[in-house]
């Protein structure tokens, strides 16, 4: 009998931020294939009984498995009559490369379940406390890579753009070819942006600024994004730190199983 796949999103790094449905599938996984951006503490989630726990992040973006080592893995378990847990930072589906894994999955004719995730512009919008759409700011998201910086212009007219929150993943460290193609877009550098980085965890960090200063910005932690929009004039002061308030569970529930 053939196992199954679940393609599971493990949010942005803070534990509380897991779905229950991705805590259950780790409750019964035999074997959990995860991403470098999971943390430890969520890792710790993983049923002890599972028998395989392999990490198969990229690491200062050199792939140490390639995608499709990843994929034949996941077949080769879901062939074995495994409960195969693929686990990914934030969301699958948002720059996550889930839509091969599930196509690889399928074409084996192995039955596949994707667990949304929160996915960090998410994350990193309610720790830094930006509303991503607001009826004086934004009505739309733009949710884009680093080295697709330069195609914002042609996907958005000049009114679109005043009207637009753009998040861009992975933006690296060079924030003066990220500065250059945004201007040349056609954001204005007045336009307020927020570099973030590890949102929603203990070491979590922002620096606010302008995009014509954006140039100026310290290099942060990995992982980072870029929020781009007036919508950043909303954010929290910079001197409140992270606070997660109390916590709805205690990890010790949440091992023994009360949820
Ligand atoms: N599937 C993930 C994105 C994977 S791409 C998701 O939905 O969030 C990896 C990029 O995500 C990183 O380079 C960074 O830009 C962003 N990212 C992931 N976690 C983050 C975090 N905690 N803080 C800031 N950026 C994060």
């Amino acid at each position: 009998m053939k196992g199954k796949v679940y393609l599971v999103g493990a949010g942005p790094g803070d534990p509380e931020l897991l779905t229950l449905k991705a805590l259950k599938a780790l409750k019964s996984a035999d074997v959990v294939l995860h991403d470098e951006l999971v943390s430890a503490e969520i890792i710790a989630l993983i049923r002890s009984s599972a028998r395989e726990v392999i990490s198969v992040g990229k690491r200062g973006g050199r792939p140490s498995i390639s995608q499709q080592e990843i994929n034949q893995l996941l077949v080769k378990y879901g062939l074995l009559g495994l409960n195969v847990i693929r686990f990914k930072g934030g969301d699958p589906f948002i720059f996550g490369r889930g839509g091969e894994e599930l196509e690889a999955v399928r074409q084996a004719g192995i039955e596949c379940e994707i667990v949304p995730g929160i996915t960090a512009a998410l994350g990193a919008a309610a720790s830094f406390q930006v509303p991503l759409t607001h009826r004086d700011a934004a009505s739309s998201l733009l949710l884009i890579t680093g080295h697709r910086a330069h195609e914002i212009g042609m996907q958005l007219s000049q009114a679109d753009l005043a009207n637009t929150t753009v998040v861009i993943y992975m933006p690296g460290q060079d924030y003066s070819r990220i500065q250059k193609e945004l201007i040349s877009a056609g954001i204005t550098s007045g336009t307020p942006c927020a570099v973030v980085s590890q949102a929603t965890t203990p070491y979590e960090q922002t620096h606010q600024t302008t995009v014509g200063e954006l140039h100026r910005s310290p290099e942060l932690p990995a992982p980072t994004l870029l929020i781009i929009g007036d919508v950043v004039r909303f954010a929290k002061p910079a001197s409140f730190s992270y606070v997660l308030g109390m916590p709805l569970y205690e990890p010790a529930d949440i091992k023994e199983g009360a949820l």
